[in-house]
């Protein structure tokens, strides 16, 4: 029997090991993908420390031990079940985690985000059965996944960048959301995080005309204006205390907010047509709500950020100012596919990223070390293939 190497987490709390397991082989509607590339969020860190378990009592959400986590892997197809016929061995694809139960009113529908068993494979979800039924993360030399969970990828795009397509994707599936496109003007609240960056190429890619992002580090602020200064303006803001800002929009003194005041003369006095909250774990609801305060009359907010505070939010307000807020998590294969199709094109130009690859056997190394000195510009990635 073949069989591979796994990083593997046997204990919440304790590193992963490296551990010596069969194969899979796929079943029917599934192929196996030999892993060359695997993106790691920072988030990862807290999720193997059970960060997350502990606010779920019966740790539903977590996946059964021992776990190969792993949430953005990028591969070459290494065989397909025998009802696939539109993907072959050698096929370069990502595997987009997304896993949903495929046969509930909201999959058969067509919206398999929206499925109340919704899972992402080699990291958490709301399905045990989903998670037995794929349990191989991207932090293991083989995995198995559907074949409808594949993006091809074209030959230009390294499977480092695609590595990076979970945050691409994020970001772009609530953009579509809110309407991004050719002229619009668009605020991305925490523009130099992994999410923030990714929103701002994308955005360039989908045509948006007044880019504007916030955050604190003026050096990196900076490197995000340069990849198009004409299109991109960065304001630095304060950490803002924790408390309500008032729902005119007004400054906290009385005087109207320097950022709202900045957005609306970078878009003749109206206001962004829309807003993408990327902030991290651990922003003030206020800093949410600042940037709110920045859309114009009709304007539409999405958010993927990870704002844990109860917002502060005057219903009145939305009404009479006709205001939209919507949460959003994950994207499609479909969205996926755009992506890659935008990137073969090079009208998504990914080349700012940063790889920063390390071998699977540095993987607990990597986790406990990852700084962000360099926000969003540094790609983690582990490359499982080489162990023995
Ligand atoms: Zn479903």
């Amino acid at each position: 029997m073949p069989t591979m190497i796994a990083a593997r987490l046997h204990a919440y709390g304790a590193p992963m090991t490296l551990d010596r397991i069969a194969v899979p082989e796929p079943r029917p509607t599934d192929v196996l993908v030999e892993v060359k590339a695997c993106g790691v969020v920072p988030n990862l860190a807290r999720v193997v420390s059970n960060f997350f378990g502990s606010l779920t009592p019966d740790n539903k959400m977590m996946p059964p031990l021992p776990a190969i986590f792993g949430l953005d892997p990028a591969g070459v197809v290494a065989k397909v079940g025998e009802q696939i016929w539109s993907v072959r061995p050698g096929d370069r694809v990502y595997v987009n985690p997304a896993r949903s139960c495929g046969s509930c009113k909201m999959c058969r529908s067509g919206q398999p985000l929206d499925c109340p068993s919704f899972t992402l494979q080699g990291y958490f979800g709301r399905s045990q059965d989903i998670m037995r039924a794929y349990p191989y993360g991207g932090l293991a030399q083989f995995i198995t996944a559907p074949a409808t969970a594949l993006v091809k990828l074209p030959d230009s795009l390294s499977f480092e960048a695609a590595a990076r397509l979970g945050y691409f994707g994020t970001a772009y599936s609530a953009m579509r959301k809110i309407g991004v496109g050719p002229g619009q003007s668009l605020l991305i609240n925490g523009i130099s995080g992994q999410l923030g960056l990714n929103a701002a190429q994308l955005a360039l890619a989908m045509g948006a005309t007044t880019i504007l992002g916030t955050g604190r580090n003026a050096a990196l602020l900076d490197r995000v204006k340069a990849l198009a200064p004409e299109r991109i303006d960065v304001l630095a803001v304060p950490n803002v205390p924790s408390q309500s800002p008032p729902a005119s929009g007004g400054g906290q003194g009385g005087g109207p907010d320097p950022l709202v005041v900045w957005a609306k003369t970078a878009t003749d006095g109206y206001g962004v047509d829309g807003m993408i909250d990327c902030l991290p774990p651990g922003a003030p609801a206020s800093a949410m709500m600042r940037a709110l305060f920045c859309l114009r009359r009709g304007g539409r907010a999405v958010n993927v950020g990870a704002v844990l505070e109860p917002l502060p939010v005057n219903a009145f307000w939305m009404m009479t100012n006709r205001i939209g807020l919507q949460g959003s998590v994950w994207f499609t294969t479909a969205e996926g596919e755009d992506m890659a199709a935008m990137a073969g094109a090079g009208t998504l130009d990914m080349s700012v990223l940063e790889h920063r690859v390390s071998p699977l056997s540095e993987v607990n190394e990597v986790l406990a070390g990852m700084d962000e000195r360099n926000g969003g510009f540094t790609n983690f990635v582990i490359d499982p293939t080489g162990v023995a």
